[in-house]
């Protein structure tokens, strides 16, 4: 599924994510992002394209309708460039989300053990350090406590050096609904939120990434 899909998913499963809407043309970019209010990031949009920012098809902190048609068209070569097989609906527009402690959140299947939820520090937290802690879903609030207690960065969501603590409680809630979510919804073979922006006072998704089994209609 696309970026807009599984963002529109997770807003049914009660997950806050950045309202995000497809323009399939130049024109249409700019008109949603007047709406939207400047700036704003766009990104290509195509269920072929997984990691979007490796194909060109990430562009942040457009302020203006000329900076959205430059990107416009930059994004939209790079990608056509890149994933010539790829089918390409258009971009995403989306609002610039302020600056936050960048989280992670995903679930996969394992062989054995079935779904199983994730938490980590976004960035080279994951990347490289593999600081992230896991559990068998369905988890209940204080196995999600447990989750985000547990991780060596921690303290980076406490506050650091006059970095702006992360909101654990809505923490907490995102990975309580995912764990909910999927436990109702033996379709999603994977779910990403890569990442979250967490602040004082909330969090949201500003990409999400869902896979369906095979067997799943719709
Ligand atoms: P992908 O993971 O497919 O490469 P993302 O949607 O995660 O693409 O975008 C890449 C990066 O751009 C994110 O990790 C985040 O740092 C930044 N970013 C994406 N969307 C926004 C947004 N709405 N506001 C601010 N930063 C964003
Ligand atoms: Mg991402």
């Amino acid at each position: 599924m696309t970026e807009i899909e599984s963002k529109q998913v997770c807003q049914a499963a009660g997950i806050n994510t950045i309202d995000t809407r497809l323009a399939t043309s130049q024109k249409e970019a700019v008109a949603i992002s007047v709406g939207i209010g400047f700036p704003v990031v766009l990104k290509v949009a195509s269920p072929d394209i997984t990691h979007k920012s490796d194909a060109g098809g990430v562009k942040v902190g457009l302020g203006n309708k000329a900076d959205v048609r430059k990107a416009y068209g930059e994004i939209m070569a790079s990608a056509r460039q890149k994933y010539p097989e790829a089918n390409i609906e258009g971009v995403s527009v989306q609002s610039m989300a302020r600056p936050g402690t960048e989280i992670i959140i995903g679930m996969f299947k394992d062989p054995q053990f079935g779904p199983v939820i994730m938490f980590g520090l976004g960035g080279i937290f994951v990347e490289v350090l593999k600081d992230v802690s896991f559990r068998i879903i369905p988890i209940v609030r204080r196995d999600a406590a447990e989750m985000i207690k547990e991780i060596r960065g921690y303290p980076l969501l406490q506050g650091y050096r006059g970095q702006e603590p992360a909101n654990i409680a809505s923490l907490e809630d995102i990975l309580m609904k995912v764990s909910d979510f999927i436990d109702k919804t033996p379709e999603i073979r994977e779910l990403d939120l890569n990442p979250i922006f967490a602040y004082k006072d909330g969090a949201v998704a500003v990409d999400a990434r869902m896979v369906l089994e095979d067997n799943a209609s719709g």
